[in-house]
Protein backbone atom coordinates (compact mmCIF):
# COMPACT_ATOMS: atom_id res chain seq x y z
CA UNK A 1 0.00 0.00 0.00
CA UNK A 2 1.09 3.54 -0.12
CA UNK A 3 1.61 5.76 3.24
CA UNK A 4 3.20 8.50 4.46
CA UNK A 5 6.66 8.07 5.97
CA UNK A 6 8.66 10.44 8.23
CA UNK A 7 12.13 10.94 6.67
CA UNK A 8 13.79 13.64 9.03
CA UNK A 9 12.99 17.17 10.18
CA UNK A 10 10.56 19.15 7.58
CA UNK A 11 10.81 15.83 5.27
CA UNK A 12 7.75 13.39 4.33
CA UNK A 13 7.12 10.99 1.30
CA UNK A 14 4.86 8.60 -0.05
CA UNK A 15 6.30 5.12 -0.41
CA UNK A 16 5.10 1.72 -0.71
CA UNK A 17 4.98 -0.29 2.38
CA UNK A 18 3.68 -3.58 3.52
CA UNK A 19 -0.20 -3.88 4.11
CA UNK A 20 -0.94 -3.79 7.80
CA UNK A 21 -2.44 -7.35 8.56
CA UNK A 22 -4.44 -8.19 12.18
CA UNK A 23 -1.68 -9.18 14.53
CA UNK A 24 -3.87 -9.50 17.42
CA UNK A 25 -7.70 -11.29 17.70
CA UNK A 26 -9.16 -7.58 18.82
CA UNK A 27 -7.67 -5.82 15.98
CA UNK A 28 -9.35 -4.55 12.21
CA UNK A 29 -7.87 -3.26 9.55
CA UNK A 30 -9.48 -0.33 7.82
CA UNK A 31 -9.64 0.89 4.12
CA UNK A 32 -8.74 4.55 4.73
CA UNK A 33 -11.20 6.63 2.91
CA UNK A 34 -9.94 9.86 4.02
CA UNK A 35 -7.50 11.29 6.83
CA UNK A 36 -6.27 14.60 7.58
CA UNK A 37 -3.59 16.69 8.94
CA UNK A 38 -3.45 17.63 12.08
CA UNK A 39 -2.02 20.79 13.97
CA UNK A 40 -0.11 18.42 16.08
CA UNK A 41 1.09 16.59 13.26
CA UNK A 42 3.41 19.93 12.62
CA UNK A 43 5.21 18.97 15.56
CA UNK A 44 6.36 15.97 14.69
CA UNK A 45 7.19 17.21 10.85
CA UNK A 46 9.45 20.20 12.59
CA UNK A 47 11.14 17.00 14.37
CA UNK A 48 10.42 18.23 18.29
CA UNK A 49 8.80 14.99 19.11
CA UNK A 50 11.35 12.68 20.42
CA UNK A 51 11.38 8.76 19.54
CA UNK A 52 10.42 9.74 15.83
CA UNK A 53 12.15 7.51 13.53
CA UNK A 54 12.78 7.22 9.94
CA UNK A 55 10.22 5.16 7.89
CA UNK A 56 7.72 5.91 10.02
CA UNK A 57 3.80 6.52 8.93
CA UNK A 58 2.12 9.28 10.08
CA UNK A 59 -1.46 10.36 10.86
CA UNK A 60 -3.89 10.12 13.53
CA UNK A 61 -7.12 11.94 12.34
CA UNK A 62 -8.50 9.41 9.93
CA UNK A 63 -12.18 7.07 8.81
CA UNK A 64 -12.99 4.40 6.50
CA UNK A 65 -14.43 0.91 5.65
CA UNK A 66 -13.84 -1.82 7.90
CA UNK A 67 -12.02 -4.28 5.25
CA UNK A 68 -11.13 -7.58 7.89
CA UNK A 69 -11.92 -7.98 12.03
CA UNK A 70 -10.25 -10.58 14.30
CA UNK A 71 -12.07 -13.18 15.89
CA UNK A 72 -12.67 -11.62 19.05
CA UNK A 73 -14.04 -8.89 17.42
CA UNK A 74 -17.96 -8.43 18.14
CA UNK A 75 -18.78 -4.99 17.42
CA UNK A 76 -17.92 -4.26 14.34
CA UNK A 77 -17.67 -6.28 11.06
CA UNK A 78 -16.37 -5.77 7.60
CA UNK A 79 -18.31 -2.90 5.42
CA UNK A 80 -19.17 -0.84 8.86
CA UNK A 81 -18.39 2.36 8.01
CA UNK A 82 -16.52 4.56 10.76
CA UNK A 83 -14.38 7.58 12.43
CA UNK A 84 -11.24 6.03 14.53
CA UNK A 85 -10.40 7.88 17.50
CA UNK A 86 -6.64 9.66 17.49
CA UNK A 87 -5.99 7.68 20.86
CA UNK A 88 -5.91 3.88 21.29
CA UNK A 89 -8.01 2.64 24.38
CA UNK A 90 -8.30 -1.06 25.58
CA UNK A 91 -11.62 -0.28 27.29
CA UNK A 92 -10.80 -2.21 30.31
CA UNK A 93 -8.45 -0.61 32.18
CA UNK A 94 -8.12 2.12 35.80
CA UNK A 95 -8.44 4.58 33.38
CA UNK A 96 -10.46 3.85 30.67
CA UNK A 97 -13.21 2.68 33.35
CA UNK A 98 -12.97 6.03 34.79
CA UNK A 99 -13.77 7.33 31.29
CA UNK A 100 -10.17 9.09 31.28
CA UNK A 101 -9.33 7.56 27.74
CA UNK A 102 -6.26 9.43 26.64
CA UNK A 103 -4.16 7.86 29.54
CA UNK A 104 -5.24 4.20 28.72
CA UNK A 105 -2.74 2.31 30.77
CA UNK A 106 -2.84 -0.46 28.30
CA UNK A 107 -2.61 0.44 24.93
CA UNK A 108 1.29 1.94 24.97
CA UNK A 109 3.57 -1.05 24.23
CA UNK A 110 6.29 1.25 24.80
CA UNK A 111 5.79 2.64 27.85
CA UNK A 112 8.78 2.74 29.46
CA UNK A 113 9.94 4.82 26.94
CA UNK A 114 7.13 7.41 27.91
CA UNK A 115 7.34 6.70 32.02
CA UNK A 116 10.90 8.10 31.82
CA UNK A 117 9.60 11.72 30.14
CA UNK A 118 6.52 11.74 32.06
CA UNK A 119 6.95 9.90 34.99
CA UNK A 120 3.87 7.39 33.85
CA UNK A 121 3.05 6.79 30.00
CA UNK A 122 -0.07 7.93 28.32
CA UNK A 123 -2.05 5.67 26.00
CA UNK A 124 -0.79 5.00 22.70
CA UNK A 125 -1.48 7.08 19.66
CA UNK A 126 -1.41 6.36 15.91
CA UNK A 127 1.17 7.93 14.01
CA UNK A 128 2.94 9.62 16.98
CA UNK A 129 6.04 8.49 17.70
CA UNK A 130 7.48 5.40 19.62
CA UNK A 131 6.99 6.97 23.06
CA UNK A 132 3.40 7.07 22.40
CA UNK A 133 3.28 3.04 21.15
CA UNK A 134 4.87 3.10 17.88
CA UNK A 135 1.87 2.54 16.16
CA UNK A 136 1.69 3.20 11.96
CA UNK A 137 -0.57 5.93 11.16
CA UNK A 138 -3.66 6.81 8.96
CA UNK A 139 -2.03 8.80 6.38
CA UNK A 140 -2.11 5.27 4.16
CA UNK A 141 -4.29 3.36 2.41
CA UNK A 142 -4.91 1.68 4.78
CA UNK A 143 -4.70 1.42 8.76
CA UNK A 144 -4.57 -1.43 11.58
CA UNK A 145 -6.54 -0.13 13.95
CA UNK A 146 -6.10 -2.54 17.91
CA UNK A 147 -9.26 -2.84 20.13
CA UNK A 148 -11.27 -2.68 17.45
CA UNK A 149 -14.64 -2.74 19.77
CA UNK A 150 -13.50 0.23 22.02
CA UNK A 151 -11.67 2.50 18.89
CA UNK A 152 -14.33 3.13 16.87
CA UNK A 153 -17.75 5.08 15.82
CA UNK A 154 -19.63 3.83 13.69
CA UNK A 155 -21.33 6.61 10.91
CA UNK A 156 -25.02 5.15 9.78
CA UNK A 157 -26.08 8.23 8.45
CA UNK A 158 -25.16 9.55 5.01
CA UNK A 159 -23.19 12.93 6.35
CA UNK A 160 -20.06 13.00 4.33
CA UNK A 161 -16.18 12.12 5.44
CA UNK A 162 -15.49 15.77 5.92
CA UNK A 163 -18.59 16.52 8.01
CA UNK A 164 -17.87 13.85 10.56
CA UNK A 165 -14.17 13.17 10.37
CA UNK A 166 -13.22 15.13 13.10
CA UNK A 167 -15.01 13.79 16.14
CA UNK A 168 -12.06 11.59 16.15
CA UNK A 169 -9.77 14.72 17.22
CA UNK A 170 -9.85 17.93 15.83
CA UNK A 171 -13.56 18.59 17.27
CA UNK A 172 -13.42 16.79 20.31
CA UNK A 173 -9.95 18.33 21.15
CA UNK A 174 -11.58 21.94 20.84
CA UNK A 175 -15.15 20.67 22.23
CA UNK A 176 -13.09 19.32 25.50
CA UNK A 177 -10.89 22.16 26.08
CA UNK A 178 -13.88 23.78 26.93
CA UNK A 179 -16.23 21.68 28.14
CA UNK A 180 -13.44 21.08 31.24
CA UNK A 181 -14.42 24.96 31.96
CA UNK A 182 -17.64 24.74 32.77
CA UNK A 183 -18.56 27.94 31.21
CA UNK A 184 -21.12 29.82 32.89
CA UNK A 185 -23.90 32.21 30.75
CA UNK A 186 -22.40 35.48 30.69
CA UNK A 187 -18.99 34.23 30.43
CA UNK A 188 -16.28 35.69 27.50
CA UNK A 189 -14.09 32.92 26.64
CA UNK A 190 -10.75 33.90 24.85
CA UNK A 191 -9.08 31.13 22.39
CA UNK A 192 -5.45 32.45 21.17
CA UNK A 193 -4.66 30.56 17.86
CA UNK A 194 -7.52 29.92 15.39
CA UNK A 195 -6.11 27.30 13.62
CA UNK A 196 -9.10 24.30 13.14
CA UNK A 197 -8.92 23.36 17.10
CA UNK A 198 -9.54 26.89 18.38
CA UNK A 199 -11.77 27.24 15.44
CA UNK A 200 -13.73 24.77 17.21
CA UNK A 201 -13.07 25.83 20.58
CA UNK A 202 -14.43 29.12 19.73
CA UNK A 203 -17.77 27.47 18.33
CA UNK A 204 -17.98 24.80 21.24
CA UNK A 205 -18.19 27.67 24.04
CA UNK A 206 -20.92 29.33 21.83
CA UNK A 207 -22.58 25.98 21.89
CA UNK A 208 -21.92 25.23 25.95
CA UNK A 209 -23.72 29.12 26.51
CA UNK A 210 -20.64 31.52 26.56
CA UNK A 211 -21.53 35.17 25.97
CA UNK A 212 -19.57 36.28 23.96
CA UNK A 213 -16.12 34.27 22.25
CA UNK A 214 -12.78 36.37 21.33
CA UNK A 215 -10.19 35.14 18.88
CA UNK A 216 -6.66 35.64 19.22
CA UNK A 217 -4.11 35.30 15.89
CA UNK A 218 -2.05 37.12 13.16
CA UNK A 219 -3.19 35.67 10.20
CA UNK A 220 -5.90 37.39 8.70
CA UNK A 221 -8.03 34.65 7.20
CA UNK A 222 -8.52 32.58 10.08
CA UNK A 223 -9.82 35.93 11.96
CA UNK A 224 -12.05 36.22 9.44
CA UNK A 225 -13.03 32.84 9.70
CA UNK A 226 -13.37 32.91 13.25
CA UNK A 227 -15.59 35.96 13.33
CA UNK A 228 -17.90 34.57 10.55
CA UNK A 229 -18.46 30.90 11.83
CA UNK A 230 -17.78 31.55 15.81
CA UNK A 231 -19.06 34.83 15.96
CA UNK A 232 -15.98 35.68 18.02
CA UNK A 233 -14.85 39.05 18.19
CA UNK A 234 -11.13 39.04 16.69
CA UNK A 235 -7.83 40.47 18.21
CA UNK A 236 -4.67 40.59 15.71
CA UNK A 237 -1.69 40.55 18.14
CA UNK A 238 0.49 41.84 15.90
CA UNK A 239 -1.02 45.10 15.42
CA UNK A 240 -2.97 45.12 19.22
CA UNK A 241 -1.46 44.61 22.69
CA UNK A 242 -3.53 41.25 23.40
CA UNK A 243 -3.79 42.26 27.53
CA UNK A 244 -5.01 45.80 26.96
CA UNK A 245 -7.58 44.57 24.69
CA UNK A 246 -8.86 41.76 26.85
CA UNK A 247 -8.81 44.23 29.26
CA UNK A 248 -11.19 46.75 27.63
CA UNK A 249 -13.43 43.90 26.40
CA UNK A 250 -14.23 42.92 30.17
CA UNK A 251 -14.54 45.70 31.71
CA UNK A 252 -10.87 45.88 33.29
CA UNK A 253 -11.80 42.04 34.49
CA UNK A 254 -10.34 39.68 32.58
CA UNK A 255 -11.83 36.60 30.28
CA UNK A 256 -13.16 33.89 32.65
CA UNK A 257 -11.78 31.31 30.19
CA UNK A 258 -8.94 31.28 28.79
CA UNK A 259 -7.42 28.51 26.08
CA UNK A 260 -4.04 27.94 24.64
CA UNK A 261 -4.90 26.27 21.07
CA UNK A 262 -1.27 26.86 20.03
CA UNK A 263 1.16 24.64 22.10
CA UNK A 264 4.48 24.34 22.18
CA UNK A 265 5.70 25.70 19.02
CA UNK A 266 3.73 29.39 19.91
CA UNK A 267 4.87 32.55 17.45
CA UNK A 268 5.38 35.78 18.95
CA UNK A 269 7.10 39.09 19.39
CA UNK A 270 9.50 40.77 21.90
CA UNK A 271 12.85 39.16 23.90
CA UNK A 272 10.99 36.70 24.81
CA UNK A 273 10.26 34.88 22.28
CA UNK A 274 13.32 35.41 20.72
CA UNK A 275 14.84 33.62 24.37
CA UNK A 276 12.33 30.45 23.82
CA UNK A 277 13.35 30.54 20.32
CA UNK A 278 16.98 30.21 20.71
CA UNK A 279 16.98 28.01 23.49
CA UNK A 280 14.46 25.36 21.71
CA UNK A 281 17.10 25.61 18.70
CA UNK A 282 19.72 24.14 20.77
CA UNK A 283 17.37 21.86 22.65
CA UNK A 284 17.88 23.62 25.86
CA UNK A 285 13.95 23.86 25.81
CA UNK A 286 11.69 21.94 23.93
CA UNK A 287 8.89 24.15 24.29
CA UNK A 288 7.86 27.48 23.54
CA UNK A 289 5.16 28.89 25.96
CA UNK A 290 4.55 32.38 24.72
CA UNK A 291 1.16 31.61 24.29
CA UNK A 292 0.71 29.56 27.54
CA UNK A 293 2.26 32.76 29.85
CA UNK A 294 0.02 35.02 27.99
CA UNK A 295 -3.30 33.58 28.92
CA UNK A 296 -1.76 33.20 32.38
CA UNK A 297 -1.63 36.45 32.34
CA UNK A 298 -4.63 37.73 30.77
CA UNK A 299 -6.67 35.29 32.63
CA UNK A 300 -9.42 37.04 35.71
CA UNK A 301 -9.01 36.48 39.27
CA UNK A 302 -10.20 32.76 40.07
CA UNK A 303 -10.68 31.90 36.08
CA UNK A 304 -9.54 28.50 34.19
CA UNK A 305 -6.65 28.82 31.55
CA UNK A 306 -7.88 25.31 29.53
CA UNK A 307 -4.50 23.56 27.16
CA UNK A 308 -5.39 21.84 24.02
CA UNK A 309 -2.46 22.86 22.74
CA UNK A 310 0.49 19.87 22.69
CA UNK A 311 3.28 20.40 24.81
CA UNK A 312 5.79 17.74 25.38
CA UNK A 313 8.39 19.01 27.38
CA UNK A 314 9.65 21.45 29.71
CA UNK A 315 8.94 25.39 29.92
CA UNK A 316 10.71 28.01 31.24
CA UNK A 317 9.91 31.03 32.75
CA UNK A 318 5.96 30.62 33.28
CA UNK A 319 4.41 32.68 35.50
CA UNK A 320 3.01 30.49 38.99
CA UNK A 321 2.97 33.18 40.86
CA UNK A 322 0.25 34.88 38.23
CA UNK A 323 -1.11 31.85 38.44
CA UNK A 324 -1.42 31.00 42.10
CA UNK A 325 -2.16 34.23 43.08
CA UNK A 326 -5.06 34.91 41.05
CA UNK A 327 -6.68 31.66 42.29
CA UNK A 328 -6.48 30.03 38.78
CA UNK A 329 -7.49 26.73 37.69
CA UNK A 330 -5.36 24.90 35.28
CA UNK A 331 -7.01 22.16 32.51
CA UNK A 332 -5.16 20.32 30.11
CA UNK A 333 -3.91 17.31 28.26
CA UNK A 334 -4.72 14.71 25.64
CA UNK A 335 -8.64 14.91 24.59
CA UNK A 336 -11.12 11.93 26.35
CA UNK A 337 -12.03 11.34 22.29
CA UNK A 338 -14.09 8.47 23.16
CA UNK A 339 -16.21 9.66 25.47
CA UNK A 340 -17.13 13.14 22.91
CA UNK A 341 -16.88 12.05 19.83
CA UNK A 342 -20.75 10.41 20.15
CA UNK A 343 -22.17 13.04 21.63
CA UNK A 344 -20.83 15.26 19.16
CA UNK A 345 -21.72 13.66 16.40
CA UNK A 346 -25.32 13.75 17.34
CA UNK A 347 -24.80 17.30 17.33
CA UNK A 348 -23.65 17.04 13.50
CA UNK A 349 -26.33 14.92 12.76
CA UNK A 350 -29.09 17.16 14.36
CA UNK A 351 -27.47 20.20 12.42
CA UNK A 352 -26.20 22.22 14.63
CA UNK A 353 -22.99 22.64 13.17
CA UNK A 354 -21.35 21.11 10.01
CA UNK A 355 -17.30 21.00 10.96
CA UNK A 356 -16.45 20.88 7.36
CA UNK A 357 -16.20 24.78 7.24
CA UNK A 358 -12.28 24.26 8.22
CA UNK A 359 -11.50 22.84 5.31
CA UNK A 360 -9.42 24.68 3.02
CA UNK A 361 -7.60 21.68 0.88
CA UNK A 362 -8.64 18.57 -0.36
CA UNK A 363 -5.60 16.74 -1.57
CA UNK A 364 -5.27 12.98 -3.20
CA UNK A 365 -3.14 11.05 -0.33
CA UNK A 366 0.13 10.90 -3.13
CA UNK A 367 0.09 15.00 -2.55
CA UNK A 368 0.12 14.63 1.39
CA UNK A 369 4.30 16.23 1.35
CA UNK A 370 3.03 19.15 -0.37
CA UNK A 371 -0.31 19.28 2.19
CA UNK A 372 2.18 19.39 5.06
CA UNK A 373 4.47 22.33 3.16
CA UNK A 374 1.43 24.55 2.73
CA UNK A 375 0.03 23.83 6.19
CA UNK A 376 3.49 24.31 8.56
CA UNK A 377 3.47 27.26 6.07
CA UNK A 378 0.02 28.52 6.04
CA UNK A 379 0.66 29.25 2.37
CA UNK A 380 -2.59 29.52 0.03
CA UNK A 381 -4.70 30.07 3.28
CA UNK A 382 -4.49 26.97 4.69
CA UNK A 383 -6.49 25.87 7.50
CA UNK A 384 -7.09 22.38 7.65
CA UNK A 385 -5.96 19.70 4.96
CA UNK A 386 -7.98 16.58 4.06
CA UNK A 387 -6.33 13.74 2.21
CA UNK A 388 -8.27 11.17 0.50
CA UNK A 389 -6.13 7.66 -0.80
ZN1 LIG B 1 -4.37 15.76 16.31
ZN1 LIG C 1 -7.40 1.25 28.99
Amino acid sequence: MKALRYQGTRDVRIETVPDPAIVDARDMILKVTSCAICGSDLHLYDGLIPTLLKGDILGHEFMGEVVEVGREVRSVKPGDRVVVPFNISCGDCFFCKRELWSLCDRSNPNAALASKQFGYAPAGLFGYSHMFGGYPGGQAEYVRVPFADINHVKIESDLSDEQVLFIGDIFATGFMAVDVCGVQPGDVVAVWGCGPVGLFALRSAKMLGAERVVAIDRFPERLDLAKMKCDAITIDYEKTDVLDALKELTSGRGPDICIDAVGMEAHGHGLEFWYDRAKQAVGLQPDRPTVLRQAVMACRKGGTVSVPGVYGGHIDHFPFGAAFNKGLTLKMGQTHTHHYAPALLKRIESREIDPSFVVTHRLHLEEAPKGYDIFQNKKEGCIKVVLKP
